[in-house]
């Protein structure tokens, strides 16, 4: 497995067959479940980690989001990966974030109005990471529906040639969908957690379900219905936390 830093040490592989899964590390079974199908799929496997400083709207939580790069790397070279992208932020933003993707439709629904600018910073982000790995095929969690459904949007309206592939969410056996900030849930708040996974898959009002999220501890951003799927964001103390499934 290869390590690079680099946009252009990238490039000079000259790799083809790409199967591309963008994260920003503190890796779990969920990211892991990705890069398994990524590599059935694809001949090269390629993973970046990059925590993306412009998609996050609250200073604290890019502080505080957990970093475990040696064990991520661990992980990714038992996977089978071929090759880590780690870049550098002042490389990726050497314009200092003066040029910059926004959508104004799918983007101003769910998380758009709780955190401004949010998805400005993922499309942009996405865009430059498949700019520089050229991947035939790349891949992304159905647990952030809502970033998944804009990606396939963006490389649709932009003619990008890279197919944008969705991966079912991975839950721990409790229903709380793994998630990077999970880790910093308190002791009380992992064990209320799982209750988000279960009002959205209840058959409650979408009102009624949101009444019981706050009773039970949670700040509740939202609970809606949208695209034959029910959302929710809830503020878990200072950890926001998303989940979204199907209705049947
Ligand atoms: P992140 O590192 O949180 O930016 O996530 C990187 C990718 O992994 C994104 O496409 C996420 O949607 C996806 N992902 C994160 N958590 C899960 C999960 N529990 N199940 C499936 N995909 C996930």
């Amino acid at each position: 497995m290869k390590t690079i830093t680099r946009a252009l040490d990238f490039r000079e592989l000259g790799l083809t067959n790409i199967g591309f899964v963008p994260t920003m590390g503190a890796l779990h079974q969920g990211h892991l479940e990705i890069v398994k199908v990524a590599r059935q799929e694809c001949k090269n496997v390629v993973v970046s980690i990059f925590v993306n400083p412009t998609q996050f709207n609250d200073q604290d939580d890019l502080k505080n989001y957990p970093r475990t790069i040696d064990r991520d790397l661990e992980l990714l070279n038992s996977e089978g990966v071929d090759v880590v992208f780690v870049p550098e932020a002042s490389e990726i933003y050497a314009d200092n974030f003066s040029f910059r993707l926004s959508e104004n439709k799918i983007s101003n629904l769910l998380c758009g109005p709780f955190r401004p600018g949010h998805f400005d910073g993922v499309l942009t982000v996405v865009l430059k990471l498949l700019q520089i790995v050229g991947p035939n095929k790349a891949y992304f969690g159905e647990k952030d529906f809502q970033q998944l459904k804009l990606i396939q949007e963006m490389a649709k309206a932009l003619f990008l040639n890279s197919q944008i592939v969705g991966v079912p969410t991975v839950r721990e056996p409790d229903g709380l969908a793994m998630s990077s900030r999970n880790s910093r849930l308190s002791a009380i708040e992992r064990e209320i957690a799982p209750l988000l996974f279960k009002e959205l898959s209840c058959t409650k009002t979408v009102a009624a379900a949101k009444s019981s999220l706050e009773a039970a501890g949670f700040k509740v951003d939202y609970v809606e219905e949208l695209w034959g799927r029910r959302f929710a964001a809830a503020y878990l103390g200072k950890v926001r936390l998303i989940d979204n499934v199907k209705i049947s």
